[in-house]
């Protein structure tokens, strides 16, 4: 059972351990292939099932359960896992009705051990960057890719090193590269910027790039798909709503969705819907277009994890759409803090850009994209943790340009018991 790079573009391929993130013929973007004609009737729903409770690593992560469709030629013991997945796909019905449809599951990514599904991803650069040889990792970050890398290149025994801009970093995914050990680089460029500083550092240095150019991360995020198929007993819904930002989650799913599909264990493809924020919409304006080509764009949004102009994932991306026949929809910042208020009012909870998926679907339904009666899996993609100021500002209503709807206020009461009972309005 054989697994390759293979360029997505004029399908140039290249050995697996090759150190490269595009095709040295046409620059074109890599994907890992693996044999999945060798893979049917070897990666079967009774083989995933089977694995599930199991105790035993790497199998007991949510992302090498499914280790035949991930790194079938990894050695078990060589895979760095924390271990990562295993996240809830929660029923909400209150939030459906909100959003218009009658069945609307959460499958909660922000439950991955460093709080985002970057950990799925990471799992499997990490564990591909130690198996080739590499000592230092690197990566350019909005703040929660640096901090699983942070977090699994300790474990794994790298270096790691993340580059941030100097500005508009959440203070939980700032605080946890710093935790874990990272080399932090501050540098006065945004996210676009950083990312192209990494990849010309990396070829200088011989350092192992983690963004997701990297098509291992892909592989590990693949599993986000693989795990809520199961979770539904491989009945596939019909919508999956994804905030996108570099596009890799988006891209990844695609992918995964297709050797699902070609694998027999799903029997017909859900659809994919990307979702950006209107300040970081470049996805979407080359949707309404077509898809002609990428403009790139200076990103604005208060939802920082997608707060990017330049995705690198963008062919993939488009690919995933495209197979899936799925849409782009875009939501404004305002749209992006009420769902996120309501996911979090739902005791669930989680960072800005995941709120975008909700904000997404919402406007789908009205728009009549997605229909009343379909079933949704909408992905929420970081921890409430992530990013507390953006929560407290936004219940105090300190949040420029944006309007607090459902803002729970802080109570400044008098220490005594008339004046607790008066403030409960008992
Ligand atoms: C990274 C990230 C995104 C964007 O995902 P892409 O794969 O870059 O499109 C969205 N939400 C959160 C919380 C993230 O950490
Ligand atoms: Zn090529």
């Amino acid at each position: 059972m054989r697994s390759i790079l293979q360029c997505m573009d004029c399908g140039r391929q290249y050995p697996i351990d090759a150190v490269m993130y595009t095709c040295d013929s046409c620059g074109g973007l890599l994907d890992v292939e693996h044999d999945l004609d060798a893979l049917k009737g070897v990666a079967t729903r009774a083989l995933f099932d089977s694995r599930l409770g199991t105790m035993a690593a790497p199998y007991n992560s949510g992302v090498w359960r499914y280790k035949e469709l991930i790194a079938p030629y990894a050695d078990d013991d060589a895979i760095i896992s924390r271990p990562e997945g295993n996240t809830n796909l929660y029923n909400a019905p209150r939030l459906a009705q909100w959003a218009g449809i009658k069945q609307l599951y959460l499958k909660h990514e922000g439950e991955n051990p460093t709080g985002s599904f970057k950990d799925r991803g990471m799992t499997g650069g990490v564990t591909h960057a130690k198996r080739i040889g590499m000592t230092r990792v690197a990566c350019a970050s909005t703040g929660n890719t640096s901090a699983s890398l942070a977090a699994y290149a300790a474990y794994g025994g790298l270096r790691g090193i993340v580059l941030f801009q100097n500005k508009q970093i959440a203070l939980g995914k700032l605080a946890q590269a710093i935790a874990y050990g990272a080399t932090c680089l501050r540098i006065a460029a945004d996210f676009d910027k950083n990312l192209a500083l990494v990849r010309e550092l990396s070829e200088r240095l011989n350092i192992y790039v983690l963004n997701s150019v990297n098509p291992f991360r892909l592989e590990g995020q693949k599993a986000i798909m693989f795990e809520t198929l199961q979770q539904l007993r491989w009945q596939a819904p019909d919508w999956i709503v994804v905030p996108g930002g570099n596009l890799g989650n988006s891209s990844a799913f695609g992918k995964g969705l297709r050797e699902l599909f070609k694998l027999g264990l799903i029997d017909r493809m859900p659809s994919i819907a990307i979702i950006q924020a209107e300040g970081a919409n470049p996805l979407y304006q080359a949707f309404t277009r077509g898809f002609d080509k990428l403009e790139p764009m200076h990103a604005d949004t208060l939802a920082t994890a997608i707060k990017i102009g330049n995705p690198v994932n963008y062919p993939k991306a488009v690919r995933s759409v495209l197979t899936t026949e799925g849409v782009v929809e875009q939501v404004t910042d305002q749209e992006i803090m009420t769902a996120k208020a309501l996911v979090d009012g739902t005791g669930i909870g989680c960072e800005p850009a995941s709120g975008a998926s909700l904000a997404g679907l919402k406007k789908l339904v009205d728009e009549g994209t997605i229909k009343p009666h379909e079933t949704v899996v909408a992905v929420l993609t970081g921890h409430v943790l992530k990013d507390p100021e953006a929560t407290l500002d936004y219940h105090a209503g300190r949040l420029e340009h944006i309007h607090a709807e459902h803002p729970n206020v802080i109570l400044d009461v008098e220490p005594t018991v008339e004046a607790i009972a008066a403030a409960l309005g008992a």
